[in-house]
Parts: C-alpha cells; structure tokens; sequence
C-alpha cells in the first residue's frame, strides 16, 4: 500500500555534486513568532541549481499515479497524474515543456534573440503566443512590483554571468552601463499581431524568473483537458502545482527546503497544498563567493547588483488562472523588495496570496492571507518548525 507523502524541496546542486555545511558560521539568534534558525554556508555551487525532490508514490483509494521524470528547462521535472487520462497529461505535459524550453532560449533564431538584435531599431518583432502571454503578464507586474521585478533585468543577468563561467564582479562602470539598459516600460507591446518590439539598443528580456512558473500554469491547463482532477508538477520543486488531493485523500504535503541546510531532508516545514502553486526562491539557487561576500542571481535593478534586503529566501503560494506564473514572479520580487515593502506588495495581491520569508539572521516568518482559511497555512509551518528541522 502506497500513500504519497511528502515532496522535498530538496538541496541545491553544489559543485562536484556535493555540498558541504561549512559550519561555525554565526548566526544571531533573533526571536520572532517564538523562532530562529542557525544558518550555515554551503559550498559554492556552479552550472544550474538543481532541486532534489523526493516523491513515495503508491496506491491508495484505488489510484495507481503515473509519474514521469526528465530533466527539462535547466532542472529536473517530475509529474505526477493520479486520475483521468494519466500518461496522456504526462506526456503531453512533458512534450510541452520542451516546447517551452525552446521558445524561452536565448539561442539563435529564438524569439528573445530576434528582439534583442532588434532592440533600438524601432522594429516590431512577431513572437510567439507563449512568449507574448509571458511578456505580457510580466510587463504588468514588472510595473505592480514597481520594478523590482523587471522582466528587462537581462543586461544585468548576462554582465554578471551567475553560475556561468564568465560569472565575475563587474565594475561599478559596467553595472551602470547595464543598469541603463533596464527599464520595462521600455518594452512596448502590440497584442495585434504578438509583437514585441525593444526601444533602445543593448537592451534585453530575460525569462528566468517567470517561465518556470507560467510552464506550471500550462501544465495544470493540460491535465484539466485530460480529466486529471488530483496530481503534481513539479519543476525543480522551485515551482510546483498541486491539483486536488494526493492519494491519501488529503492534500498534498510540500516540504519547504532551508536555504541554508544541505542536507535536502532538512526542512522548514510542510506546506499542505490543494489547487495551488508553490514556488520558491534564493540566494541559494545560484551563487558565487568573493572575498567572503556571497553574489547570487536575483538582481535589484535599482542597484545593478545582487539584492540585498536581508533575506536567504522567499516562498510563496499563489490560486488562480496564473498560479504559477504569479508566484514564481513574487518570490523574485519579494526577495528584492525584502521586508517591509514585500508586505505592502502581498497586501496589495489580495487574498489569493500567501508567503514565507527566511532572513539571514535566521528569522522566519509569514505575510499573507492565511488566516482567510481559503489559502494553505503557510504560517502554521512555523509551529512545526523547531521539530522538523535538525540543526545540530
Ligand atoms: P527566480 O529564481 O524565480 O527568483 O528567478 C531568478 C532569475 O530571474 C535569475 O536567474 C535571472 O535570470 C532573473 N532575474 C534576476 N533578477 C531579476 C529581477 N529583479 N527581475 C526579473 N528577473 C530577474
Ligand atoms: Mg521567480
């Protein structure tokens, strides 16, 4: 007899595969809601992050799951169909994903590519529909986050190189020089036709913190033409949907990952999760270390640098139409927001969102909707929280 259990968000991927808690590392024990966390480093890591996920499937209530895992978009995806047309959803799903991976390339002859050689020239550039809705919605809430998240943030991505082999500390000349060539209302749009034009040379989309997240929008599209009414997606387990309940009959349990702990069964807590998109996001993810200084991969177009408000990570719950897309575009915006202006963005999201902050003083708390009773309690994981994680 098979239940599914939980799903960890497992370690990033360090170099030579291993990652190491360097320990002694101090972390200032700061009392909030009653909880702290000891932080701990982990080996500088290179190439793509990489999310272990756990997954035990078996049958219960008379659900035989069809899962599949494959690696797609730079991580390991793994779905999970429990009803209706099971291997059809799954193998479309992952038919699917490949046909994203392709289109949000930044390789020749891709869509992005097309509009970056044509940036400053005053051509439109037809795109595809998938690239169009991701441009689209993106715009939006590059303006609704004020600009920290900002879909045009390319020029700094591609300059500072993050967990490639050209990643390096600029120059306070470069970073400005990039930082000038980053502004989304610079992005026009014309629904017309799906074109896309950039208005300034230099200029350049980057698709890294959305499209994970719109794919899971899509999955969940496709299961929902195939009848499957319970199931999971997950890409990396940085962006996951959970349809229905899991095989137990109750709803999913998605385990939140410390940015800190290498150890993938170290955990936060367990999210309960039911027609929701969980995604999450760090200074963990991809990262490089100089001179004791830590450069990861979520930049602050405001400064050109990597954003530094205080925080290890951001996880965030989202319902809706763009679930996915949604909570994968907060995480990054949360993380550069930090604190105090994150809480004026989730208040203003309404109630179809949740979120879970770590700092890096080991304080971990929640912002968010969850006492409505229609959002997952993320903020009940803080009740488990000093059980379920083993710090030594
Ligand atoms: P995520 O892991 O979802 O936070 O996405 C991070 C990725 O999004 C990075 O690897 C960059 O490609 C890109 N990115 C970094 N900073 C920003 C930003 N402020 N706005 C939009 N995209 C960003
Ligand atoms: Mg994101």
């Amino acid at each position: 007899m098979q239940e599914t259990e939980t799903f960890l968000y497992g370690a990033p991927f360090s170099e030579g595969g291993r990652a190491r808690r360097a320990g002694g590392v101090p972390c200032r024990k700061k009392q909030f809601a009653g909880r702290f966390f000891r932080g701990c480093d982990i080996k500088r890591f290179f190439s793509i992050f990489f999310l272990l996920l756990m997954m035990i499937s078996t049958t219960a209530c008379g659900r035989e799951p069809y899962t599949k895992t494959a690696v797609v978009m730079d991580t390991v995806v793994e779905l999970q169909a429990d009803d209706g047309e099971q291997e059809q959803a799954v193998e479309e799903g992952m038919a699917y994903l490949k046909k994203l991976d392709a289109l949000a390339s930044q390789n020749e002859g891709s869509d992005l590519e097309a509009l970056r050689t044509a940036a400053g020239t005053g051509e439109w550039v037809q795109v595809s529909p998938e690239i169009y809705e991701m441009l689209a919605f993106s715009k939006d809430w590059s303006e609704k986050t004020n600009g920290a998240f900002d879909i045009t943030t390319g020029p700094l991505v591609w300059l500072w190189g993050i967990g490639t082999e050209h990643e390096r500390v600029p120059s306070d000349a470069e970073i400005a020089e990039a930082r000038s060539h980053v502004g989304w209302r610079k992005l026009e749009l014309r629904a017309e036709d799906h074109s896309a034009r950039l208005t300034e040379a230099g200029m350049r989309v980057h698709l890294g913190a959305v499209a994970k997240g719109y794919a899971i929008d899509g999955l969940r599209k496709i299961y929902e033409k195939h009848g499957v009414k319970n199931g999971l997606v997950s890409l990396g387990g940085s962006s996951i949907y959970a349809l229905g309940e899991n095989p137990k009959g109750k709803k999913w349990r998605i385990g939140i990952r410390h940015p800190r702990a290498d150890d993938p069964k170290t955990y936060l807590g367990v999210a309960p999760l039911s027609d929701a998109a969980l995604s999450s996001s760090g200074d963990y993810e991809r990262y490089f270390e100089q001179d004791g200084q830590r450069y990861h991969h979520i930049f602050d177009p405001a400064t050109g640098r990597p954003a530094a408000t205080g925080l290890e990570g951001v996880t965030v719950v989202a319902r809706g139409e763009h679930a996915g897309e949604l909570s994968d575009i907060l995480t990054t915006a949360l993380f550069v927001l930090g604190e105090e202006k994150g809480k004026a963005l989730i208040e203003n999201c309404g109630e179809d969102v949740t979120a879970l902050f770590v700092q890096q003083d080991g304080t971990v708390f929640h912002l968010g909707t969850a006492e409505s009773g229609e959002m997952p309690d993320l903020k009940g994981i803080l009740e488990d929280v000093d059980d379920s994680v083993a710090w030594e």
